[in-house]
This record gives structure tokens, C-alpha cells and sequence, in this order.
């Protein structure tokens, strides 16, 4: 999957993702990530990219020419005449897994971060196909939420997590929280890891994760466990364990 980011900060982009996870995917070739700085696209001779408001009021918009022209240079450089572009705005959508599972499905995508009080809204209308929000604040910039968005669609790529296992049972997967999880040592400071999980046997394993799942989603997210498909032995349990 090809990632390619519209940006007046590509370093900020690089830097964050180029580490860990998605660094190792893109070395092996199973992500490409694509900067492309704005700021290059400007025929300015100062190389503004912005300027004041029609109408006045605070701050500074994004210029449609410039974005416009290095979106040209994306379609040139993959071939394609139609692609993808999520532009990252806090009025769009509020990204979740299944956005992530779905933008997942396409080999090039194109992110647009904006700036300062945002961008004109002519260049939006021509070119961006998803307005995405990453959660109900604002940012200085679309960066950080482009960087989100690239990490969690990442994982959804075959071969990036080396354990393909690992994203189909974690939070989300069914609108159910990942059960909590231990590692060694047995005792920490006299808290003990739970006896089920050495007891080796995966059936009593297997029950107990899912009992912790509905009650901590219970817990912290009732919004999600209404969206969850609840076996009748779900219901039952949770009936039997109220929230004290
Ligand atoms: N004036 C704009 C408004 O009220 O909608 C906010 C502009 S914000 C200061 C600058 C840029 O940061 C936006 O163009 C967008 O790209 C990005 N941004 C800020 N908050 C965001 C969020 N919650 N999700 C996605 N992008 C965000």
C-alpha cells in the first residue's frame, strides 16, 4: 500500500513513521510512504502558500494552487487520474477501525493536512473524496492526525504485524475491548497474574478473556458493548455480574 502525504511538514511525517512498526513494514517494501511538500508547489517568490481571509477574521487560509498542483504531481508519479484523498479536517468523520479496515483496501491513498485556519474550500471540493476528523478537539495541523491514520491503517495491512492474529482479536475487532493482558514475572510486588492464565487450559483461557472483555467494554465503553453481538451465555454472565 502506497501512503502519499500532502504537507507543509514532511519531516515531521517521516520522523514519526519511519520508526517501529510501520518503519520495519516500509523497508521491507509492504508500505511506501510519500511526502510531498507544499510548500515546493508554491510560485511565489517567497514561496507563501497562504494568505488572509476573504471576509476578514483571524488567521490565515491555505492557497488552492499550490495543493492543487502537488496533488497533479501524485496522479503523474502513480498514473492514476482518480485517487483516494482523506483530507484531515476536525469537521469530518471521526476515523475508527472499520475507516481504517476499509482505506486499508486501496493501493495508493493521499492524505491533505491542513494549516493554520484550514484550506480554501474550492481545492477541497475538487479533490477530496473523505473528510476525516481523528476525535473532537483541535489541532494546530493535520499532521499528527495523518500520522494516526497511516499507523492504524498500517496494521491492517497483510504482513505488516508479523502476527496476523494479533489485530483480529483486539479491541474493536467485534466493539469489544481486548481483554487485559500480563506478562512475567508471575508476582509483581505481590500482585499475582490471574491463575487461569497458567493454568494451560485454553477452553477456561478462552472464557475467561471474553468475560473480561464484556466487563471492562461494560465498564468503560457501554456506548461499544450495544454494538457488540452478545451470545446468550454473554447476556447471562453480565446479568449475573452487575457493575457494583
Ligand atoms: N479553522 C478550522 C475549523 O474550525 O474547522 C480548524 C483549523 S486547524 C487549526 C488546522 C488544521 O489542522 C486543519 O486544517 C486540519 O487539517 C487539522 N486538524 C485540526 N484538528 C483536527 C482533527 N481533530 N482531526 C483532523 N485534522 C485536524
Amino acid at each position: 500500500m502506497n501512503f502519499h502525504v500532502m504537507t507543509l511538514f514532511p519531516e515531521m511525517i517521516r520522523n514519526g513513521l519511519e520508526e517501529s512498526i510501520t518503519g520495519r513494514a516500509m523497508n521491507k517494501n509492504i508500505i511506501s510512504l510519500n511526502t510531498v511538500n507544499i510548500r515546493d508547489f508554491s510560485q511565489d517568490k517567497h514561496l507563501h502558500v497562504d494568505d488572509y481571509p476573504y471576509g476578514g477574521g483571524a488567521g490565515m487560509v491555505m492557497q488552492p494552487g499550490p495543493i492543487y498542483r502537488a496533488f497533479e504531481s501524485i496522479k503523474a508519479q502513480t498514473g492514476k487520474d482518480k485517487l483516494r484523498l482523506v483530507y484531515l479536517t476536525p469537521q469530518g468523520s471521526v476515523f475508527n477501525q472499520n475507516m481504517a479496515k476499509d482505506f486499508a483496501k486501496e493501493e495508493d491513498l493521499v492524505f491533505l493536512c491542513g494549516h493554520y485556519e484550514g484550506v480554501d474550500e474550492r481545492i477541497l471540493e475538487m479533490i477530496v473524496t473523505d473528510y476525516v476528523s481523528i476525535g473532537d478537539y483541535v489541532l494546530t495541523g493535520g499532521e499528527l492526525p495523518a500520522m494516526v491514520m497511516i499507523d492504524a491503517i498500517s496494521r491492517m495491512v497483510p504482513g505488516v504485524l508479523s502476527n496476523d492474529v494479533s489485530a483480529e482479536f483486539e479491541s474493536f475487532s467485534d466493539n469489544l475491548l481486548e481483554y487485559p493482558q500480563y506478562t512475567r514475572p508471575e508476582e509483581f510486588m505481590g500482585n499475582k497474574v490471574p491463575d487461569v492464565l497458567l493454568s494451560g487450559h485454553h477452553a477456561n483461557i478462552d472464557k475467561w478473556r471474553r468475560e473480561q472483555s464484556l466487563l471492562r467494554t461494560r465498564k468503560w465503553r457501554p456506548d461499544l458493548l450495544e454494538k457488540a453481538e452478545l451470545t446468550k451465555k454473554d447476556i447471562e454472565f453480565l446479568d449475573k455480574n452487575p457493575i457494583s
